[in-house]
Formats: structure tokens, C-alpha cells, sequence
């Protein structure tokens, strides 16, 4: 079996894995593998070049065949900074996708690097703090802390911005000699543009981050409303395997979860802006259903989002 420190590799159907984000590493979101039976397609290439690299060796190693296309989700740096080990491949994502790229991607990375010296001085205090802290557990959350910075770190040093050289607007059919899949835009829902793949024939659908298992689904940088529109759109496919971009893949009747995150989120927000309440969204709980799933902090970020949405 193929081993990487960013992810764990899962079969779903002959010819398709999830490589799945390991909690540490520098992967932080999970990609695809797809066997078209002359070449091999890549949906998503994670949050850091290493990790990219080391998708690239596993699709070589699952499938001893060219590598074709890669396919970007949307832009978040978490689904494209992989993107630099595939530039002699085509790199497809929706148009919308590509432009927004081109407007974070390259100033993320300015950004970064003139906060390098800032992480060379968290690296160092974390590695003395490892030193000193007896207690087990506490060091194992400093250490997985530090492999998260110097994860990063790599990162800054290595990256190149890499942009899709193909876009397409609604919907374009990839065909294999094995499989048939398709690209479908879903319009704004996570991001102002999302991109789902869909393969009928294993009845499969790789979904970006419309849908996170066990994990909030970040609200922020899309239109949630719209967002309930595709999952819809979604579940009409009638797929029986949702790989969602972060959590392990689901099957269908998941989404209703992530609706219900959804419509919880504009109802609680709804009541704080009737309320008038002092808009300290800290002060709410985190509702039972979604108390365990990873990045609660997301849920004060999505809460913040659609106050000031609704108050506009
Ligand atoms: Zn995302």
C-alpha cells in the first residue's frame, strides 16, 4: 500500500480511492483518484506542494498510466496548492474558480512570505516549549502543532502559484476508455463557484466542500442559500457515495445534515438580529448535533457571516 505522512489512501469502487487529509501533514483536505482506464484523472490537489508531490506518486503508484487531467473544486488553497506537480497536465476548474484564484492565490503567498520571519520565531518557541512540557498529552498537542507550522513553512518556501489551464462555465463530460465522468458547476454555494464531479456510472459523486463530514462547513466565503439549492441539485443525482472535501466519504442521505447546518445557522442568526442581541455570537452554544465536529471555531466565523449579511 502507498504511505504518505498528509493522507490515507481509500479505495471506494474499483479504479476510484479517496486519499483522505491525516489530521497532521500537509494535506488538510482530501483529493481523488480516478482510474478513466487510459489515464488517470485528480480531483483536488491539497494544501501544500509536498502533499502534491506525494499525490502524484500515489496516482502513479494506484494506476500505472499518464496522469491527464487534474480537476480544482473551487479556490480555496487547501483544494490547488498542489497544483505545481501537475504543470504538465491540464489543469481544469470552472472559469469563476480560475479568476478567483488568480486574485488570492498569488497574494496569499506574498503575504506569507513576509511572515516567515514571524513563524521561524513561533517555530523556535514551540520546539522550547516541546522541551519543557512533561505532560504527555500536552506534548503531543505542542508537537502536532509544530509539524502543522513547519508543514506550512515548507510550504511558503516551495510554492508556485499554478493556475488551471482549462475552464469551462456549466458542465463538461471527461470520457475515458473505462469511465465517463462529469465536471458540473453548481454556481455559488461554498465559494461563488463550486465544482462537483460526478461519475453515473459508479453512481459516485466527489463533492468539494458542499459537504464535510464531521466537520463545519465554512459559511464565509459563499452564499449559503444557494448553497441549499445544489445540495438539492445534489441529491437529485441520486448518487450513492458523496466524498466530501474534508471527513470520511458518506452516502447520500448525509446532505440532510448539511442542510440542517444550514438552515440552524440562518434561524439562530435570524434571532440575534431580531433580538438585537449584543452580537457576541461567543455566547451562543454550539447546538448538540454539531458539538463534536471538528473546527468549532468555524461555527462563531459562519455565525459573525450571516449576522452581518442579514444586517445589510
Ligand atoms: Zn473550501
Amino acid at each position: 500500500m502507498f504511505h504518505s505522512r498528509h493522507f490515507n489512501c481509500v479505495p471506494l469502487a474499483e479504479g476510484i480511492y479517496v486519499l483522505e487529509a491525516k489530521e497532521q501533514g500537509g494535506a488538510m483536505s482530501n483529493a481523488g483518484l480516478i482510474d478513466m482506464g487510459d489515464h488517470t484523472l485528480i480531483f483536488d490537489t491539497f494544501n501544500t506542494p509536498q502533499a502534491g508531490k506525494d499525490l502524484r506518486e500515489a496516482a502513479l503508484y494506484f494506476f500505472n498510466q499518464p496522469i491527464k487531467y487534474i480537476i480544482n473544486s473551487h479556490w480555496h488553497g487547501d483544494h490547488v496548492r498542489g497544483n505545481q506537480h501537475f504543470s504538465e497536465e491540464l489543469i481544469v476548474s470552472s472559469s469563476t474558480t480560475r479568476e478567483l484564484m488568480m486574485k488570492t492565490q498569488p497574494e496569499w503567498l506574498n503575504r506569507m512570505r513576509n511572515l516567515l520571519p514571524n513563524l521561524d520565531e513561533d517555530i523556535l518557541k514551540l520546539n522550547a516549549s516541546i522541551d519543557h512540557e512533561h505532560h504527555a498529552l500536552k506534548q503531543k498537542e505542542l508537537s502536532s502543532e509544530l509539524s502543522y507550522l513547519l508543514e506550512i513553512k515548507e510550504s511558503i518556501l516551495t510554492l508556485k502559484v499554478t493556475l488551471p489551464q482549462l475552464t469551462y462555465d456549466r458542465k463538461i463530460t471527461l470520457h475515458g476508455s473505462a469511465r465517463t465522468v462529469e465536471l458540473l458547476s453548481v454556481g455559488a454555494a461554498h465559494t461563488d463557484c463550486d465544482t462537483i464531479l460526478y461519475s453515473p456510472s459508479d453512481s459516485i459523486a466527489f463533492v468539494g466542500d458542499l459537504v464535510a463530514v464531521h466537520n463545519h462547513p465554512l459559511l464565509v466565503d459563499g452564499d449559503p442559500i444557494s448553497w441549499l439549492e445544489a445540495l438539492t441539485f445534489i441529491e437529485n443525482l441520486n448518487v450513492d457515495l458523496l466524498v466530501p472535501g474534508h471527513g470520511p466519504a458518506a452516502s447520500s442521505p448525509y446532505i440532510q445534515q448539511i442542510r440542517q447546518y444550514i438552515n440552524d445557522l440562518i434561524s439562530i442568526s435570524k434571532q440575534m438580529v431580531v433580538e438585537n442581541a449584543l452580537m457576541d455570537v461567543n455566547n451562543i452554544e454550539i447546538p448538540e448535533p454539531y458539538l463534536h465536529w471538528k473546527f468549532g471555531s468555524i461555527f462563531y466565523r459562519n455565525l459573525e457571516f450571516l449576522i452581518k449579511t442579514a444586517n445589510r
